[in-house]
């Protein structure tokens, strides 16, 4: 098999004589129709995700429980009306992300509204919206329901803790730790849940610990806090399973993942448990490929190749933000063996690195990059940085190749002058 169809790449791309496809559309013709850079994603690859998620779910919880997709992970609207097809719920964690799951077609009554700095605007747009739960960060978010909420209306809530559970991932995306910003300490949480404001219909507790979480064991512990607080019909059991970004990684995957977190919260919260799962980077991360054009390349003295493309940490920042290593290819030479560069962003900073050790064969100015696992955190967090526009979302599937997100227009980066 040709390195780029190792596992990191979508399961619906294949190599042919050294040119990528992905959803039977060639990465070259796709570059040149859609234009670089661009987010490509193989939309069976959601599809088998989602199914993935729900399948385990089903097969070893035996009671009610629900998959619902963290948005954040990637809030483009055909994304999210894919996933409502398919069944799961949503979390949203602002305002904007709300809009976009109603947009896409989410049912209210299976959207969860997350955020440890919720505005009044936002939880009044949820509860308007009739949304069916507020997860419930900290002590505002219960003065701000109050405010927000009908006379005699109550609102389902789920009260997120802080379990002090560290998990081995980086600083930056761990979040159930003691010293997290994000959740109520379990004693606080405890007490609200049993003596709730009559504003507040108290379902059960929920905890994210952090993302790309290789371990099961810190799901178990978080999981023996929660069962510390009180007997309670819901749990919610976070996301950040891990997804493979190069071929050294190897998690767990959906299955065990949820087999392993389904059977610790049988173990130590007991049967018949409403358990939600919350999965956001697992879902799109590896169907999605982001497709760039090489502008220039650079033999610096010491011997190293640099190679530029036409994109980085506007299109992908995370590289810089936690270190994350991706694979490469060129679209056309998929299967040529490669020689050490470095593949370099177009940003007016020296930290704009998206590939520090790759290997690629001689790589010249009108090849098209490739680079594997960027359903996830890209279209999300992309920006404008040195005026770029952002790149489209293209999904293909069976041989067509359809844009759901245009690429931003040079008039779009001055739409909102006044
Ligand atoms: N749930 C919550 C509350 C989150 O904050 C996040 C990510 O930040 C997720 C779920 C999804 O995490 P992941 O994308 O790692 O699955």
């Amino acid at each position: 098999m040709a390195a780029a169809t190792s596992a990191v790449y979508p399961g619906a791309s294949t190599v042919r004589d050294g040119r990528l496809a992905i959803g039977g559309c060639d990465a070259v013709e796709l570059a040149r129709e859609f234009g670089t850079p661009a987010y490509v994603m193989a939309e069976d690859d959601l599809r088998a995700a989602a199914r993935a998620f729900r399948a385990a779910l089903a097969i070893h919880h035996d009671g009610p429980g629900e998959v619902i997709f963290a948005s954040k992970a990637c809030p483009a609207t055909a994304v999210l009306r894919l996933f409502a097809e398919a069944g799961l719920g949503c979390d949203v964690a602002s305002g904007g992300e709300l809009h976009l799951a109603l947009k896409a077609g989410f049912e209210p009554a299976r959207i969860h509204l997350h955020g440890n700095a919720k505005s009044a605007e936002e939880l009044r747009l949820a509860v308007q919206a009739g949304i069916g739960w507020v997860v419930v960060d900290n002590a505002d978010d219960i003065a701000k329901l109050s405010l927000v909420l009908p006379e005699g209306r109550r609102q389902r809530v789920l009260l997120r803790i802080r379990p002090g559970v560290d998990a081995d991932t980086h600083a930056a995306i761990l979040t159930g730790h003691a010293e997290s910003k994000f959740g109520l300490d379990p004693r606080e949480a405890k007490a609200i849940a049993a003596d709730p404001p009559a504003h507040l219909d108290v379902q059960g507790f929920h905890f994210h610990l952090g993302s790309q979480l290789n371990d099961p064991t810190p799901y178990r512990a978080a999981i023996g806090v929660l069962a510390g607080l009180g007997d309670q019909p819901v749990y919610s059991l976070g996301g950040g399973y891990a997804v493979a970004y190069t071929a050294d990684d190897r998690p767990s995957g959906i299955d065990a993942s949820v087999a392993a977190v389904v059977e610790a919260a049988h173990d130590l919260l007991g049967p018949g448990k409403r358990l939600i799962v919350e999965p956001g980077r697992s879902l799109v991360a590896n169907a999605g490929v982001t497709l760039y054009t090489v502008e220039s390349v650079k033999h610096l003295p010491g011997g190293a190749r640099v190679v530029a493309v036409d994109g980085g940490m506007s299109d992908n920042p995370r590289p810089m933000l936690y270190d994350a290593a991706y694979e490469v290819c060129l679209a056309d030479r998929c299967d040529a063996e490669g020689e050490p560069a470095t593949v370099v962003g177009k940003h007016c900073e020296s930290g704009d690195v998206l590939i520090r050790r790759a290997r690629l064969p001689a790589a010249r100015p009108g090849d098209v990059l490739v680079t594997p696992v960027t359903g996830a955190y890209g279209h999300a967090m992309a920006s404008n940085y040195n005026g770029v526009r952002r790149p489209p979302v293209v999904f293909c599937a069976d041989g067509d190749a359809r844009a759901v997100v245009r690429r931003e227009t040079y008039e779009d980066l001055g739409a909102r002058d006044l």
